[in-house]
């Protein structure tokens, strides 16, 4: 049987995936691989790849294909992740080359994909459509040493027409709160100081497993009693999940930043309802009302499409004076790309790129405005920063973040490192506040 001594992981897409990509790397080592930042120099080579967007499956597409056209070096090739699980068998008939194609739902089968690919020189796939076995998320390996992701979701049940996710992870499964509370008390007893709870749907937490009796909220506040827990987050949120308890947990809770990700993603009922959001604008705006009326210094990001089939200019309109109305202190924009096998491909994808760029540069320069706005705000104020690492750029200033999500740079001693500070915000660079402890 061939022998695998190193491998190498590249992770592409959102930090459900890099978590996915920790839990594999941490397998792999416990297997006595060894792992190697030179892909030319590993035994073994595995792709955990994103459907997302059009453009990351592509990026990947290219990347797996040009490993096929070196002829001196011939790893284990894995294709994981999204793409798995959308393309299924067929990648085999693209990527002629790759070994196996491990969708997101049999990530605790790695080893044994492995040992039968290794015996059998065949290639394998397991693309299972239900999450449903236990992760060994207490050896996943993490790069980062302050902050760390923690899955308490996976998969999403609410079908948004333009959304793979739904074919891609499967239904919601929660996971068994004393597993998790176990996992962040395991990570704050080796040093981490903030955790960023972790599903597609993390406000539906709990939903599908009402005998738990253990709703998002309440998972909170379990969570906020472990002793030396600093900072907890949580992402991505529906609106429609986000509940009257959620926001007097943020509140309340001293671990639990005040910052939610909202996503919005337009501005119209009629698009909003093409998109099947399942709520209105209206109804949007009450619960964003009704979370700033309790908790007063929350701070909201969104996500936002520009370009949906059949938006009209006028639709487009709407959406714009939403985010000029909300202030985000965030907004994720991205033009509508076409998904296979989602609802939306039944209808034309008619907004030319043209206009779907000038939709997107018209909201960019708008939220550029607002956090500018935003950033001003902060000169000469005193914020509460997390100290995360030394500067890529300038080693001697260390970089780190605000409760609110916000990016500080300062100069400091790399001893810092995993501290809270308090930083005096005297100027600010493009997305970045600088300022002194
Ligand atoms: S809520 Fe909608 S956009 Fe988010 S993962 Fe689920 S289907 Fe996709």
């Amino acid at each position: 049987m061939r022998k695998l001594d190193t491998f190498f992981v590249r992770t592409y897409g959102c930090q459900m995936n890099e978590l996915d990509s920790e839990i594999m790397i941490g397998q792999l080592i416990n297997r006595g691989l060894t792992r190697v930042e030179d892909e030319n120099a590993a035994d073994l080579l595995i792709f955990n790849t994103c459907s997302i967007r059009d453009l990351a499956e592509r990026k990947a597409m290219g990347k797996i294909n040009l490993l096929g056209k070196n002829q001196n070096h011939r790893p284990i090739i894995g294709v994981t992740g999204c793409m798995a699980n959308a393309k299924k068998e067929s990648l085999f008939d693209k990527l002629p080359h790759i070994d196996f194609v491990m969708g997101t739902n049999n990530i605790h089968d790695l080893n044994n994909i492995l040992d039968e690919v290794l015996s059998t020189g065949k290639q394998s796939i397991r693309t299972d459509d239900h999450f449903q076995f236990e992760l060994d998320y207490i050896n996943a390996k993490r790069d980062d040493k302050v902050k760390a992701h923690v899955s308490i979701i996976r998969g999403c049940d609410k079908y948004c027409t333009y959304c793979v996710v739904p074919y891609t992870r499967g239904p919601e499964v929660s996971r068994d709160p004393d597993s998790i509370i176990e996992e962040c008390r395991h990570l704050v007893n080796n040093g981490y100081k903030e955790i960023t709870l972790l599903g597609q749907n993390v406000n539906s937490y709990g939903n599908d497993k009402p005998e738990w009796n253990c709703h998002f909220h309440d998972l909170l506040y379990r969570i906020d009693k472990i002793p030396g827990l600093e900072r907890v987050r949580f992402m991505t949120s529906h609106p429609v999940d986000i509940t009257r308890e959620l926001m007097l947990a943020i509140r309340d809770l001293k671990s639990l930043c005040e910052f939610v990700h909202f996503p919005m993603q337009a501005g119209s009922n009629r698009i909003l309802k093409k998109m099947h959001r399942i709520y209105t604008v209206e109804q949007y705006l009450e619960k964003v009302q009704m979370l700033r009326e309790l908790v007063p210094n929350v701070t909201l990001g969104t996500d936002i499409i520009v370009g949906f089939p059949s938006e009209t200019e006028d639709e487009f309109m709407q959406t714009y004076e939403r985010l000029k109305q909300l202030e985000f202190s965030v907004a994720y924009i991205y033009t509508y790309s076409p998904r296979k096998g989602t609802p939306a491909m039944r209808w034309q994808d008619d907004i030319t790129e043209d206009v779907k760029q000038d939709r997107l540069q018209r909201l960019m320069q708008l939220q550029e405005e607002i956090c500018t706005r935003q950033r001003q705000a902060f000169l000469g104020t005193e914020v509460e920063v997390l100290v995360e690492k030394v500067n890529f750029k300038d080693s001697s200033l260390l970089k780190g973040r605000t409760r609110c999500w916000k990016n500080v740079l300062f100069p400091g001693d790399e001893s810092l490192i995993g501290s809270l500070q308090k930083i005096k915000i005297h100027s600010y660079s493009h997305q970045t506040l600088l300022g002194s402890i």
